[in-house]
């Protein structure tokens, strides 16, 4: 197999913890690599990192080119492109996919510009696929469909790049599913040494400050959502009084978001957080295809709405056509009166 006929996926690590999505990639580059008989590598940057590789071959990777270097303990752009530039200069891959985390956005627009390549960016899926250029008469063959939401959502746009190597492409977090671990996954780790320049530390990192955010959208086995239909900030109190009978969170459309009802950290979407729950009810939300974009894998979705034909309904399993502010009271009086129930059978 050549150094042509590959998958590369940038695994994005802090503190020596593998960014859920760079593992997600590597699951989807596994899935794409094997339609076309590729492999898949994942490039590995960082200090101390060598342990990191064994699970991105776990994860579906054949091999692993790793980066170890003091200089590249911190993410910083320069450095961090100096190496994905260099080998995918040298090795070439077909395809080249990054997470559309802040540092993936950030490395990714100036490595396919040194590449002189082409990059979509927020991509929703990737398939494989073959395109004709009419003009020349000419089927290109295997090409990565690079799948996402187009002018302001109205259009789901397929976007390939038949000319130019690698077809790069980002992907949000959460979007493909995480493969699971296989420990008894072989493949081989390659150390590479970067050939830094002293241009490449014109950015030092003096401190670092980790702001953890309480809001875990996208592990809640429940999502609450609401919308502009909830009305307020104050309203908001029955979003959150039924996420925690249920167990869950609260999520949020844009337009509650940016009347400021809730904070941008409870986003559902596009632009916002994607979520799989087993549950999500949507409480005063349209349904517009930015806001399904990031829930419409849930298992079960309940929507609340005044306007029986909201878009949301579409796709919910279960239809409530009513107020939130009465729905919402209503569910969670019953539920109280089934716990108390329950507590008073045991
Ligand atoms: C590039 C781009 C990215 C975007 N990203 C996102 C994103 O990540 N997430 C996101 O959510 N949006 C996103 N949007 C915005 C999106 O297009 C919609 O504008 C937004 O989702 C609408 O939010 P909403 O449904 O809460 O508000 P509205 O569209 O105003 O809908 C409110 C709904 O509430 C109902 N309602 C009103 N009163 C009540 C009531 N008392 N009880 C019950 N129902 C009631 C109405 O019938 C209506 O269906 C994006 C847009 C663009 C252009």
């Amino acid at each position: 197999m050549t150094e042509q006929n590959s998958i590369w996926v940038f695994i994005e690590q802090t503190d020596g913890k593998i960014a859920d999505v760079s593992l997600e990639l590597t699951g989807k580059a596994r899935e794409l690599a094997d339609q076309l008989g590729y492999e898949v590598v994942g490039l590995v940057m960082g200090r101390d990192v060598g342990p990191l590789a064994q699970q991105v071959i776990e994860r579906g990777a054949d091999r692993v080119l790793l980066a170890d270097d003091p200089e590249l303990a911190d993410y910083r752009t320069l450095p961090y492109a100096r190496v994905a530039i260099a080998e995918a200069r040298a090795r070439k891959p077909e395809i080249f996919l990054i997470g559309g985390t802040p540092n993936g956005r950030d490395l990714a627009p100036r490595v396919a510009s040194a590449l002189r390549c082409g990059l979509t960016a927020d991509c929703t899926d990737l398939q494989i696929g073959e395109y004709t250029i009419r003009k020349e008469n000419k089927t290109y063959p295997n090409l990565l469909y690079q799948i996402r939401p187009a002018f302001g959502g109205n259009l789901i746009a397929t976007i390939v790049n038949p000319k130019t190597r690698p077809q790069m492409a980002t992907v949000r977090e959460g979007v493909m599913r995480l493969p699971a671990a296989r420990p008894d996954r072989k493949g081989t780790i390659e150390k590479i040494v970067p050939a830094f320049e002293p241009g490449d530390f014109a950015l030092e990192v003096l401190s670092r400050q980790v702001r953890h955010s309480t809001v875990q959208l996208k592990e809640a086995p429940v999502v609450v959502s609401g919308g502009a239909g909830v009305g307020s900030a104050e309203d908001f109190a029955l979003l959150r009084d039924l996420a925690n009978l249920l167990g869950g969170e609260v999520g949020a459309s844009r337009a509650a978001v940016d009347a400021g009802m809730i904070g941008r950290e409870h986003q559902v979407g596009q632009t916002g957080t994607t979520v799989r729950p087993r549950l999500y009810i949507a409480a005063g939300i349209s349904g517009a295809i930015q806001h399904r974009a990031g829930m419409d894998e849930s298992s079960k979705i309940i929507a609340i709405n005044t306007d029986p034909n909201a878009p949301m309904f579409q796709i919910a399993h279960y239809k409530i056509v009513g107020d939130v502010a009465e729905v919402l009271p209503l569910i969670i009086k019953t539920l109280r009166e089934r716990s108390m129930d329950q507590r008073e059978q045991e």
